[in-house]
């Protein structure tokens, strides 16, 4: 499977925001972009006017490298969500955040979305006691995600549940750490779409899925 593989810190300055890529060195004064809030490169200083284009090029970028998908992957997600009913930016937010490697990630089973990935697809994790090993699953309101029992002891898992209170967790879901258990007790709102970084260390709201819509429907 094709994956990106260059410095995961370079998508950070490179989208102008931390996008919290590696775990807990991104709330540390070692954050790449808190050192070199520009984009990397020979040409990462200079200063040109962003076009509507770029704008919305940039936005989906950076949702899709934060999630960590390459654009077939990404553009089939959203054509899904085009599909169904109600606002589609909020309905591709939703499937993101909705994928199994991203909830271990939420849960605090992974210490990023990479690891989160690699814990699914080596069959580490249960979805209603059952193994899945597909990243791109989606759960559903009421299912249970747990790490299973014969894998809890991996050194991974214990230091990303021993950092998971950096305001990772989120509303939709119910989490037991000592379990390494998860429930999603619903799927996520539109408030909860609006607020996906940690709001203490980005300003603003963090992502503008409109954006994405308009870049999509040209
Ligand atoms: Fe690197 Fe900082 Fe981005 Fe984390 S938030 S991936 S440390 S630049």
């Amino acid at each position: 499977m094709a994956r990106y593989t260059d410095g995961q810190c370079r998508i950070c300055r490179r989208e102008g925001m931390k996008l919290f890529l590696k775990g807990e060195r991104c709330h540390t004064e070692k954050c790449a972009f808190a050192r070199r809030g520009y984009a990397p490169g020979q040409h990462g200083q200079r200063r040109s006017k962003p076009t509507p284009y770029s704008v919305q090029l940039r936005e989906k970028q950076k949702v899709r490298r934060m999630y960590g998908m390459l654009e077939k992957q990404f553009h089939l997600f959203f054509e899904r969500a085009e599909r169904m009913k109600g606002v589609t930016g909020d309905n591709l937010l939703r499937l993101l955040e909705t994928r199994l490697d991203n909830l271990c990630y939420r849960a605090g089973f992974a210490v990023n979305r990479n690891d989160a990935r690699q814990l699914v697809r080596h069959g580490h994790v249960n979805v209603n006691g059952k193994r899945v090993s597909i990243p791109s699953y989606i759960v559903k309101a009421g299912d249970v995600v747990e790490v299973r029992p014969k894998s809890t002891g991996i050194k991974r898992v214990a230091e990303a549940s021993a950092v998971a209170e950096r305001s990772r967790t989120v509303r939709w879901l119910d989490v037991d750490r000592s379990k390494l258990k998860a429930t999603v007790t619903s799927l996520p709102e539109h408030d909860d779409l609006s607020d996906l970084l940690p709001a203490a260390e980005v300003e603003g709201r963090a992502i503008r899925q409109e954006l994405i819509v308009e870049l999509y429907s040209k």
